[in-house]
């Protein structure tokens, strides 16, 4: 192993001479599939992990029922100081983690590090949370009665997440998952397993120091047949998945078709729309950021981007100064601003993707082309691509091109006159993650914000699509899959909420006036 790739390692106890194990409920185990973790940098093999056989899934999944039996019983403001303790856990470890993300995932320092923050944030809401999980006491018709809506834990919520965001989506599950008395397990992507057995161990040494059953927070690595086991099992009551459009209409089906519950985060499409009075100066590096920023693989990354034909030759000149300068370097350097593709297939779908743009005769402002003898030497066994800006034609929304998220740092560009244009155009894919509106008139503003404007489930202004807070409930609408997670009102989603009239009169009389005496 590299001196790089050992010292993000050792710093967090993963020990490589042998094959890492992939399952934990309680126990460390694993005996079934190998996976690789492979550095999307340099090409370097980080370790082997070994998943879950479908035995051992099996029990894992057993163990998480039984640890939800006794933490549902631990009151909820104990299950918050238990959080709190992780929180404290995860900030001690934060640089170190952040490390490995940047390592295994390839998303710069900066933001492997805010990855980890998010969680200990979350942690945080959570903790506050685990005091304010209420229900309601509703008035009732009839006398002497009162309705009361109670929240109780769910049951196994099982948690699938994708490769780009390795550790953050499963803090925004777990952390309210946990306050909300229920057992979490994990499948993560299988591409970054090292990220999920370092946070399990972070987490199941908290759990283990305060006698909470490990399989509260349970893990099991493995990739689409572990996956597709857990959404099948009627054991698991809640299916929380991240990732692409695909999957989890899949998931959303087998989930549907058991009755199971349902939480889907999927893939965007987002825009942004630059209006004439726009201040330039704050717009050009945010769409950049958007852009470019871990190489286009959010889900709330900017892929379509409506210039107002009045300041489209100016903001095009000044972004692609940007895409000029910005050069590639390895993550784990505080100073680099672009990392690598996180695996070879999504060369691929970059590849594809700037030949269809090609085929289109699309005009390419920026990218289309491999870094070749441009990269540094280390780097060249990894996933690189040079970032992409494109000019397509004419606006097709019937075409992949504006349709399909492509994952990659690709960039389409058209030019509006009027804002309802380019609110159409927003609206006009299946995907609605997230929108941004650049403009300082707040008649265009109420429009963006209103029933006739953007249709995403994040609706920004003067601010890019990408970069949420934990504060405000997270999620997409259409074929992002409508689910809400992280802030806000989503903790309601990891609760079973029971309408229970109490009638201490005595009397017994009947909703609605309905009379039924013999
Ligand atoms: P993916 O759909 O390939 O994989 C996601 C997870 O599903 C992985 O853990 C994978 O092993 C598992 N899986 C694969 N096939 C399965 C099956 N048949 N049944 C059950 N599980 C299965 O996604 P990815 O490539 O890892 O991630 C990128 C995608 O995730 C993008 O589309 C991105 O927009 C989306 N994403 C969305 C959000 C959001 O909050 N909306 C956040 C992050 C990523």
């Amino acid at each position: 192993l590299s001196s790089r790739a050992s010292a993000v390692l050792g710093a967090l106890d993963i020990p490589t001479a042998q094959e890492v194990p992939g399952v934990y409920d309680g126990t460390w185990a694993g005996s079934g599939e190998v996976l690789e973790s492979v550095c999307p940098a340099t090409g370097e093999v980080l370790a082997r992990v070994q998943g879950a056989s479908p035995q051992e899934l099996q029990a894992a999944i057993e163990k998480s029922r039984e640890a939800y039996h006794f933490f549902r019983s631990v009151p909820a403001p104990r299950r918050g100081e238990i959080l709190r303790q992780i929180r404290e856990a995860l900030a001690a470890k934060r640089d170190e983690l952040g490390a490995l993300i940047s390592l295994e995932m390839g998303k710069i320092r900066t933001e492997g590090v805010g990855e980890v923050q998010e969680f200990v944030d979350i942690a945080d809401y959570a903790v506050g949370l685990s005091r304010m999980m209420n229900g309601r006491v509703v008035a009732s018709e009839r006398p002497g009665h009162s309705i009361l809506e109670v929240p109780n834990p769910l049951g196994v919520v099982a948690v699938l997440s994708a490769f780009n965001f390795p550790v953050a989506v499963y803090g925004w599950n777990l952390a309210l998952s946990m306050a909300a008395g229920n057992a979490t397990l994990w499948k993560p992507s299988p591409s970054t397993p090292l990220c999920s057995v370092a946070v399990t161990k972070i987490v199941s040494g908290v759990l283990e120091r305060n006698g909470i059953p490990g399989a509260v927070a349970g893990l099991v690595i493995g990739g689409k047949d572990v996956g597709e086991a857990v959404v099948e099992s009627e054991h698991v009551t809640m299916v929380s998945f991240t990732g692409s459009e695909n999957v989890g209409r899949q998931v959303g089906k087998v989930v549907q078709s058991r009755f199971g519950k349902v939480l889907l985060e999927l893939g965007g499409n987002n825009a942004s729309i630059v209006m004439p009075d726009a201040d330039l100066s704050l717009a050009v590096p945010a769409v950049f950021f958007g852009a470019v920023g871990t190489a286009g693989q959010r889900c709330t990354s900017t892929r379509r981007l409506f210039l107002h034909q009045d300041i489209a030759p100016a903001f095009l000149s000044r972004l692609q100064d940007m895409y000029n300068k910005l050069q590639p370097g390895d993550p784990l350097d505080p100073a680099t601003l672009y990392g690598p593709l996180h695996t070879r297939a999504a060369v691929g779908i970059y590849s594809s993707a700037i030949e269809r743009l090609r085929a289109g005769d699309a005009e390419l402002l920026c990218g289309g082309a491999s870094y070749g003898d441009d990269l540094p030497s280390a780097l060249r066994g990894g996933h690189w691509v040079r970032p992409a800006i494109a000019v397509p034609k004419k606006v097709d929304l019937e075409s992949d091109v504006w349709r399909t998220e492509t994952f990659a740092p690709v960039l389409c560009v058209a030019t509006f006159e009027r804002l309802e244009q380019a609110v159409a155009w927003n609206n006009g894919v299946p995907q609605g993650l997230s929108s941004s509106l650049w403009t300082r008139d707040i008649r265009n503003v109420g429009k963006w914000i209103g029933p006739a404007g953007s249709d995403a489930g994040i609706v920004n202004v003067n601010v890019g699509t990408s970069g949420a807070e934990i504060g405000a409930a997270f999620g997409g609408n259409k074929s992002t899959g409508w689910g809400r997670e992280s802030g806000g009102d989503a903790w309601k989603q990891y609760v079973r909420w029971s309408a229970c009239t109490l009638n201490f009169s005595d009397e017994a009389p009947l909703a609605q006036g309905v009379s039924f005496s013999a």
